[in-house]
């Protein structure tokens, strides 16, 4: 039996995150025993070169010495304690020193708990129960979040999975990414107490929002009394330093983190102004909470990545550039193949379409080639680069990552074109 079937016997689809189960892209996702640097290897000994990096938190690759030595030396104090500890000041004071308009910051788990939270708090803040959410943005698994696109802006939210009452979505407004216009009607059509974006949106494969577009949201909820929430899980100390804020200079009120800011452990946070965050349980009445939250290991792995990213600044253009590099070279393949190709690069992500434009939104991101996709996915894996098993996830560049594999992705992209 394959290993696949045997996890399909005991564990729900055989994966513990729908992605990992390669549906989308077709075929059998390979098992991971090791991580060395850029590269994963699997249970067969294949080896591949990682463009996912867990989903963005690996910015120096796998096994980075300073991390793995820092996770040890915490392990050996003790793995939890339920009780505060230094090093939850210190990671705290690190992020915030980062960002002027953050005051205060809680630590969580996940990215779904730090985007639930913030959402609670918003709400608790304002008295207004109605949110706006973009088509095509994903904020975790949390219900009031889970509401799929396609309802068209300014309706109301429908769950886009069962188990979620329509009642708990109802007060989720769905906007357009990228159209003001359509914010607008939402904030006509309800009591709006907060908007949750990704500034950088990176789950429609990468999507980043107009300056202007961003301007003009921070302004709408200045106007209309709602706290505008920047969810930067993906996109924090990824994107750039200090994610969009790098990149637009536009101050939300509570900036939402995740994965990047554990180094690879499970950590999420959420950060804001005084007044907002002082609402939160135990100063405010907003009740959060979570036993493992700010947990050791995770805060002394993410803290040793914080400072090692904030040490070395230049990181992101160099990180940049080779994402440049890549993205370039697939797209003058695809130009001599004909194949309808456009991508986008910020920091360290990269997302490509199979589209004749480059989108600016979720409708235009849904125009592209995902059997194309598939069929580039099932291809390089088998070339030995492991690139998302979706065509709606963003691609990672780590630190280890050289010139020559850079190379050596698109000499195989050029194999395989002819045949996708
Ligand atoms: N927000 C964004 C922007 C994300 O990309 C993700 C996950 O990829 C989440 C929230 C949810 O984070 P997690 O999977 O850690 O719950």
């Amino acid at each position: 039996m394959g290993i696949f079937s045997e996890a399909n016997k005991y564990i729900v689809g055989g994966v513990n995150s729908p992605v990992r189960a390669f549906k989308s892209v077709g075929g059998e996702p390979p098992f991971i025993r090791k991580g060395v640097g850029a590269y994963f290897y699997d249970i067969d000994n294949n080896k591949y070169l990682d463009y996912i990096q867990s989903w963005g938190p690996l910015i120096f690759g796998h096994c980075n010495k300073e991390i793995e030595e820092a996770i040890i030396k915490a392990i050996k104090d003790g793995v939890s304690f339920g009780a505060p500890t230094t090093i939850e000041i210190d990671l705290a004071k690190e992020i915030l020193e980062l960002f002027p308009h953050l005051d205060l910051i809680r630590f969580v788990n996940s990215g779904t708990e730090a985007t639930m939270s913030a959402i609670r708090l918003a709400r608790g803040y304002t008295g207004k129960d109605d949110i706006i959410k973009f088509e095509g943005c994903y904020h975790g698994h949390s219900d009031s979040l889970l509401v799929s696109a396609g309802s068209g802006a300014a309706t109301f939210g429908v769950p886009s999975s069962p188990g979620v009452p329509k009642d708990f979505t109802k007060h989720t407004l769905l906007a357009k990414y990228n159209d003001i216009e359509s914010v607008k009607k939402c904030f006509e059509n309800g009591n709006v107490g907060c908007v949750i974006i990704e500034p950088i949106a990176g789950n429609m494969s990468l999507v980043p929002a107009d300056k202007e577009f961003l301007g003009e949201l921070r302004e709408l909820c200045n106007h209309y009394n709602a706290v505008l929430i920047f969810d930067e899980v993906m996109s924090g100390f990824r994107a750039s330093l200090r994610g969009s804020f790098d990149i637009y200079g536009i101050e939300a009120d509570i900036v939402t983190f995740g994965k990047v800011i554990g180094g690879g452990m499970p950590v999420g946070a959420f950060a804001g102004r005084k007044e907002i965050m002082e609402m939160l349980s135990p100063i405010g009445p907003v009740y959060q909470a979570g036993t493992l939250s700010g947990n050791p290991v995770a805060m002394a792995a993410g803290l040793t990545q914080i400072k090692k990213l904030k040490e070395n600044p230049e990181i992101y253009k160099n990180l940049e550039i080779k994402a440049k590099k890549l993205m370039q070279g697939f797209s003058e393949i695809s130009k001599e193949e004909k194949i309808e190709f456009n991508y986008n690069v910020i920091g360290s992500m990269f997302g490509f379409f199979f589209n004749h434009k480059l989108p600016k939104n979720f409708d235009e991101v849904n125009e592209s080639d995902t059997s194309k996709y598939a069929a580039f996915h099932n291809k390089m894996l088998k070339e030995g680069f492991y690139f998302a098993p979706s065509a709606y996830e963003t691609g990672f560049i780590c630190t280890p990552m050289t010139d020559e594999d850079i190379q050596n992705t698109i000499d195989s992209y050029k194999k395989i074109a002819k045949e996708i």
